[in-house]
């Protein structure tokens, strides 16, 4: 990685679902710059790797084991890192599922649940719950997906939930102004474990590649620096926006 700020020191920074994949990418870059971060994802194992991973960089990390359906995982998640930490500076809500790759029409009652449950509604709650502990100049970010903006067959419930989080951004930034700012992230394709029906199919993986400008999947990185730059105060005059970072995937004008 090249050379990076400081831009998190002093801050506490609560990262869900943030064991692998983009979540820990994100966790990593404001711990490395600085933040005390709170990981967490449902299992324990994954929980403590992580954590230690975390503390051989040097980082400051409280790891919990929050699946973020579970209310009372919600309420440990907030109020061990307030006992901790004393306040919360950044929440980054990156939980998600997409358990089915039906067509809307055919998606059961139970999945739509399920999607409309993981990738909405806990992220509420749980904002629900840190709401008191949020300084004044706090920022929260959510994790949604170009397929936010064109929900792919295959993909589409999951795509209509990431839109979502587009309208749930406006609608927070609002009610959270003027001491929160609150963004969105939506990422192209990443080969994580997610992504890897995608990813790891050597055509696939190419007709993606090819969608992009820039002739690559994104990166953990790619996500990690751009969430970190929206919880920054190099943000602090942007709010209720959403950041692509899709490598020039067509996504809006
Ligand atoms: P990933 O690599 O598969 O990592 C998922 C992480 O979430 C793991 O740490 C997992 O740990 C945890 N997790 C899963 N279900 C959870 C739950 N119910 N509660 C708490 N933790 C949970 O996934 P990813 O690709 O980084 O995806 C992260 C976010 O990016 C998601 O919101 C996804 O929609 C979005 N996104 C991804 C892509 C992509 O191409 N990868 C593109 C656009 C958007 P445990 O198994 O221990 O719970």
């Amino acid at each position: 990685m090249e050379k990076i700020g400081r831009r998190f020191e002093g801050k506490v920074a609560i990262v869900t679902a943030s064991t692998q994949g983009i979540g820990y990418g994100i966790a990593e870059r404001l711990g490395l710059e600085g933040a005390a971060v709170v990981i967490s994802s449902r299992r324990q194992k994954n929980v403590d790797e992580a954590a230690e991973k975390l503390r051989v960089k040097g980082i400051e990390v409280l790891g919990l084991v929050c699946h973020v359906s579970n209310a009372q995982q919600r309420k440990d998640l907030i109020e061990k890192t307030v006992a901790k930490y004393g306040k919360i500076d950044v929440i980054v809500c990156n939980a998600a599922a997409n358990p089915a790759v039906d067509g809307i029409l055919e998606t059961k009652e139970s999945v739509l649940d399920k999607l409309w449950e993981i990738n909405v509604k806990t992220s509420v709650l749980l904002l629900q719950e840190a709401a008191p502990h949020l300084q004044k100049g706090s920022s929260v970010i959510f994790v949604s997906s170009i397929a936010a903006y064109q929900p792919p067959q295959g993909l589409a419930m999951y795509g209509v939930t990431k839109t979502a989080l587009l309208g749930l951004t406006k609608a927070l930034a609002a009610e959270m102004a003027p001491d929160t700012r609150v963004n969105c992230v939506a990422p192209g394709f990443v080969p994580t474990h997610f992504a890897s029906s995608l990813t790891t199919d050597e055509s696939t993986r190419k007709s993606l590649e090819e969608k992009t400008l820039l002739n690559r999947l994104g990166t953990t990185q790619d996500m990690a620096a751009a969430t970190a730059y929206l919880a920054s105060d190099d943000a602090s005059y942007v709010t209720g926006e959403t950041l692509v970072v899709a490598g020039g995937m067509q996504s809006r004008l």
